[in-house]
Parts: C-alpha cells; structure tokens; sequence
C-alpha cells in the first residue's frame, strides 16, 4: 500500500486536534500533518512506509536534544540506520551531500528505502536532494525542526546544497511522500531562529491571507510564548498560501515567483554582507519593509497598509542593521541577481493585505530611497 492508498479516515489517522494539509500534486501528492506531540505518532502517522529500510538523517544539534523521540518511533517501523551531518549553512555542501549518499550506501538502502529528514532546512534540503539522486530517487519524509522549515521548505520540493560560488545552485525538485510537523520541538529553538521563520509566515500572509498578518501583529513580540493554538494555526495557514501556489505552479515556472516577496531585497542583503549579518528571515523581514514602501510610493499600496505591514515586521523584533549598508554595494548585488533581465530584477509588490503583483520596471532610484527608509525605520528597534 502506498502513503497516498491510505484511507483519510483511517483507525489513527487524522487525529483530534491535528491538523492536515494536503499538498496536491497529483501522483506526487503528499500531506502535511501539523500538532504538538505528534512525533510521540510517528508509528501511526508513517505506518504506510513499515517495514522499508530507513536511513535518518539530522544534525548533531537536533539529535542530542531530540533525536530519543524519532529513533523510538522509527525503530517500530522497521530497520533504523542514522547519519548525522555537521550544523550550519556552510555544510548544506557536495561534500556532504557526499557523506549522506555514502551512508545510504552502508545502510544498504534499496530502492524500496526511506530517507528521514530530521532537522531544519539545511538538513532538509541535503537529505532530500540525496534521497532525489539516490538510485535516481528514492523516498523520503521530512520531520522539520526549525519554525522556517515547518513553514518554508517543507513545503514544494525544492531540495538541494550549495556551490562554493552560488547558494542551492546544485538542486532538483523532489516532493516528500509525508511531512509531520511538530511544533512542540519550537521550544528549544533559539529566539533568533523562532523570528526568522516569524517573517516567513508574515510574507504568507501578506500574499495572500490578511487574517495572518492580522495574527502576527497581535502575536507577543517575536512570537517568543505564543499559544499552542495560535502557533499551530499560523503554521498552518503559512502552509495553505504555499500550497495553493505550488499546486499551481510546481516547477516554477511563473506563479511560483510571487513567494519570492521580500526576498529580492532580503537575497541582496544576505550577499552585501557575505551572509553573516543577517539571518535569510532577518533580510526578508527588511526586504517586505523595502517592498511595501516602494509599492506604496507608487500608489499601488495604501498608506495604512504599508503600516500595518511594517508593523507587523517590527513585532517580530528587533532586526540586525541596514543603515551602514552602502546603497552601492546592496544595488551592485541586486544586478547580479540571477533573475535580473537587462540590469533589473523582478520584484514582488504587495498592492493590499493579502494581495501582490510582480513588477519589473521598479528603478534604481526607487530602491536607493527605499533602502533609505528601512535604515529610518531602524531607529524604532533600538
Ligand atoms: P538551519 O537548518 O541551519 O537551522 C537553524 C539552526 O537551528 C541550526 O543551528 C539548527 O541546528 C538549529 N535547530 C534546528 N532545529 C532546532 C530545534 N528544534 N531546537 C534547537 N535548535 C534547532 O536553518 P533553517 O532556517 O531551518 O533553514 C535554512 C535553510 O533552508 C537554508 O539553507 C535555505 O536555503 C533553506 N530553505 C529551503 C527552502 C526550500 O524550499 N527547500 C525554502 C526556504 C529555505
């Protein structure tokens, strides 16, 4: 029986209280299972997949603090084998990619096996890229650990680790069969990391669901002891709005571009910086302030919608600094930008909350002010 076989109201399955996301792509179809506790589930929720060889990969980090958890359910599912890579962005490598794909080999792992991809996007995108090259593919099931990955790369495909010289420029696009989202295990996440999937979920919001940026705004500040239900439901509809899109456009061929908002502005600043400054949430959350400006100095946003937008980032707290940023430096990246035609780049533009259009005309000029109104802006975190 394959995952998608199973019945929807089947003995264990959807639980009470849990909520389920369907991310239909047709025969690659997959669910997103999100609620507190359900690791303690796995047995249950992945029952499809008993008896296949499994191969978990994590972290060192996530492992020690909750690794007891997934190894527990996994064991009753079938034979367990583990490889754990090292933590940080600068490991989301060929070489490791390499080290995964060797312990799939160890493991003895068929095609009929499963990879378990338990961690946060880095982990995510190396595991799944190795189980997408693996035999020429093989399955896999994410358990995302960070608030990005429940929100971000858990969703669509999107697998791969970098080149010395371009981010995820090595890649494909390999849907998971089931991802099981936890949300219980946000509670040893570090503040910083909780904010940065924080913006994600904003720019959900400000795509296509007013009610979450109304959510956000309203969270306790960083959404630092936000209630179990509040969480759960953001999560979710973060979820839904990258759903709708990737069901509509799975490879990206065009729609797919409006999740891109913020990040035109938020990639430039990663770069001008050499990546350590910002997190990627950190430089999307000024990215969305960058936009929301230059699409309310053209008239296409509301005054009060911009606001509402730059408070909701405010409330996600504090940011680091864009004010000693050399405009140069930030517009010199942006042209680099690998979606840039003829000196421009598309940029995503919210014209409501909940609504965007996508703009290839915005100027130079445009940009340099907006850059300046971000470092204004900063005075209001200190
Ligand atoms: P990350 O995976 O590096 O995790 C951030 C830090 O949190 C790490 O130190 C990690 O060990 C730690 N951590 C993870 N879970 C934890 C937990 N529960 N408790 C305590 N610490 C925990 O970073 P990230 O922000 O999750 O992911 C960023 C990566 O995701 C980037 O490489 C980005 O390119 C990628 N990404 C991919 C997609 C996609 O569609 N595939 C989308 C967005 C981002």
């Amino acid at each position: 029986m394959s995952w998608t076989d199973v019945p929807p109201e089947g003995p264990c399955y959807p639980r009470a209280g849990m909520i389920e996301i369907p991310i239909e792509l047709g025969e690659r179809r997959y669910s997103v299972s999100i609620g507190h506790g359900l690791l303690a589930l796995l047995p249950d929720l992945l029952g499809a997949f008993a008896g296949r060889r499994t191969v978990v990969v994590s972290n060192h980090r996530v492992w020690s603090l909750h690794g007891g958890r997934v190894e527990k359910g996994l064991r009753r599912l079938g034979p367990l084998s583990r490889v754990l890579i090292r933590d940080g962005e600068p490991h989301k490598s060929r070489a490791t990619l390499e080290k995964v794909h060797d312990a799939l080999l160890e493991a003895g792992l068929g095609r009929d096996g499963l990879v378990v991809a338990f961690g946060g996007g880095v982990v995510g995108d190396v595991a799944g890229f190795a189980a997408a090259t693996y035999m020429r593919g093989v399955d896999w099931v994410l358990l995302p650990t960070t608030l990005l990955a429940m929100v971000d790369s858990s969703i669509g495909g999107k697998v791969g680790v970098n080149h010395p010289k371009a981010k995820n420029l090595l890649g494909a696009f390999h849907q998971p069969r089931a991802v099981v989202t936890d949300p219980s295990l946000l509670e040893t996440l570090p503040a910083r990391q909780r904010r940065s999937g924080g913006y994600e979920i904003l720019k959900c919001g400000v795509i296509a669901d007013r009610s979450l940026v109304r959510s956000v705004a309203r969270a306790p500040e960083g959404l630092a002891g936000w209630s179990r239900i509040d969480m759960e439901n953001a999560i979710a509809s973060a979820c839904r709005v990258k759903a709708e899109v990737v069901e509509k456009d799975e490879r990206e061929a065009g729609l797919r571009r409006v999740l891109n908002l913020g990040h035109t502005l938020g990639h430039a600043l990663e770069a001008a910086t050499g990546y350590r400054r910002f997190t990627h949430g950190e430089a999307v959350g000024w990215g969305l302030v960058g936009a929301a400006w230059i699409s309310r100095r053209r008239g296409l946003l509301a005054e009060s919608s911009f606001d509402a937008i730059a408070a909701a980032v405010d409330r996600l707290g504090p940011r680091p600094r864009v004010s000693d940023l050399e405009p140069e430096r930030v517009l010199e990246t942006l042209s680099r930008d690998k979606k840039a035609r003829g000196g421009r780049v598309p940029f995503v533009l919210p014209t409501a909350l909940g609504r965007v259009v996508i703009r290839s005309d915005v100027e130079q000029a445009e940009i340099r002010r907006a850059l300046k109104v971000m470092a204004a802006r900063e005075a209001r975190l200190d």
